[in-house]
């Protein structure tokens, strides 16, 4: 008997977890599943980014939710169009061998009219965004006055993206007596205000300790003049020709700048921000993930969340305002427990920004230099 079959999962949730070869369950699913199947029960899960949380709840979810009957039962709100994505594939494996179980991805910037249609087919399950989520209640596409789960994913990111009174709106659309599981990395003071007021007596589980989720990963920086950002890009990536990577910037602007310059010099890159159409970023998150792309440049709100395996370097081609934001970063790389390298290029004045985020990583940086880059190292 493997681990996750003493979790008490189905048989068919069993196969599909052999199908995608997770050999035993990491620790946030090892504590949450079994507590999910047995006990009719509210739960805080708090675990890193890369932990294996969308498992942790989703296992549960496909087994607890009636296949056979059409009706929608399971709600899960997550904060970016990409995730939503990501999760409804996910869940969609999960249920590879549970015949009958729909899930349905809604989000912004797709056409509402399909989604809807998807929603009359018949979906147990819907994962949405939750501004998307909202328009669809207020114009009555969807109906979740009789969901028995309701699950707010990265819960701390929704919050930081200012989603808490579309939150709050659809919260009061649903039934008072439903599981409601909250998972997130961090709890900051919005996400146990979110707790207190929507949950009762919510079972807690943490996993590691906080702030220490990116201990897979090394840190390095690269002092650089800051007109000389761009050549110092170039010659990390050439030093690490197998590299696949999320190069991050501050704006939108410098985020299709920095993209095209490298395009135009003969790197697989591409940028995601959010003046792409949902088109573009779809066609862009499928060629990195098939590692068309190897260098992809974007901000911080279009990689949220982003899970995309074997991510070797993060590169912060600009540090964030918050170093917090440099922790989702770094989560990037160095998932499901292999290693990875987050490479901050930086320059003199921000110099006292690596010491702030040292402090909140509780990991030193390595100070490196330029590979073949003596004269731009020279600060
Ligand atoms: P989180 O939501 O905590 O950031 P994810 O649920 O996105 O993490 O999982 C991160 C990665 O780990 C995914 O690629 C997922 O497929 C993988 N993963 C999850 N659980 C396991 C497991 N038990 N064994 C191996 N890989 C796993
Ligand atoms: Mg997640």
């Amino acid at each position: 008997m493997n681990k996750f079959e003493q979790l008490g999962l189905n048989p068919a949730i069993l196969k599909a977890i052999e199908d995608m070869g997770f050999e035993s369950p990491s620790e946030v699913q090892e504590k949450a599943i079994p507590i999910l199947l047995e006990k009719d029960t509210d739960m805080v899960a708090l675990a890193q980014t890369g932990t294996g949380k969308t498992a942790a709840f989703g296992f549960p979810l496909i087994q607890k939710i009636n296949a056979n009957s059409k009706q929608t039962q399971g709600l899960i709100l997550s904060p970016t169009r990409e995730l939503c994505l990501q999760i409804t594939n996910e869940l969609k494996n999960y249920a590879k061998h549970t015949p009958g179980l729909n899930t349905v991805a809604i989000y912004g910037g797709a056409s509402i009219t399909d989604q809807s249609r998807q929603i009359q087919r018949g979906a147990q399950i819907i994962v949405a965004t939750p501004g998307r989520m909202q328009d669809m209640i207020n114009r009555k596409l969807v109906d979740i006055s009789k969901i028995e789960f309701c699950i707010l994913d990265e819960a701390d990111e929704m919050l930081n993206m200012g989603f808490f009174e579309d939150i709050t709106a659809i919260l009061s659309h649903t039934p008072k007596e439903k599981n409601t599981w909250l998972f997130s990395a961090t709890m900051p003071k919005e996400v146990s205000t979110i707790a207190k007021k929507f949950m009762r007596t919510p079972v807690e589980i943490t996993v590691g300790t906080k702030n220490q989720g990116t201990s897979n990963v090394s840190h390095e920086y690269y002092l650089v003049n800051s007109r000389d950002r761009y050549a110092a890009l170039k010659r990390l990536a050439d030093a690490n020709p197998d590299i696949f990577s999320v190069v991050f910037c501050r704006t939108k602007r410098d985020t299709q700048k920095v993209a095209e310059q490298l395009i135009e010099d003969g790197y697989n890159a591409a940028a995601l921000h959010g003046d792409l159409s949902q088109n573009q970023r779809d066609l862009v998150m499928k060629s990195f993930r098939s590692r068309q792309i190897q260098m992809l440049v974007a901000t911080d709100v279009a990689a949220r969340g982003i899970d995309v395996d074997d991510i070797t370097h993060v590169i912060n081609y600009q540090l964030p305002d918050e170093p917090e934001i440099y922790t989702h970063r770094s989560g990037r790389t160095g998932r499901a427990g292999k290693s990875g390298v987050s490479m901050v290029i930086v320059s003199k004045s921000e110099l006292r920004k690596i010491k702030s985020i040292e402090r909140i990583i509780k990991q030193p940086f390595e100070q490196k230099e330029i590979p073949d880059g003596m004269e731009i190292c020279k600060v």
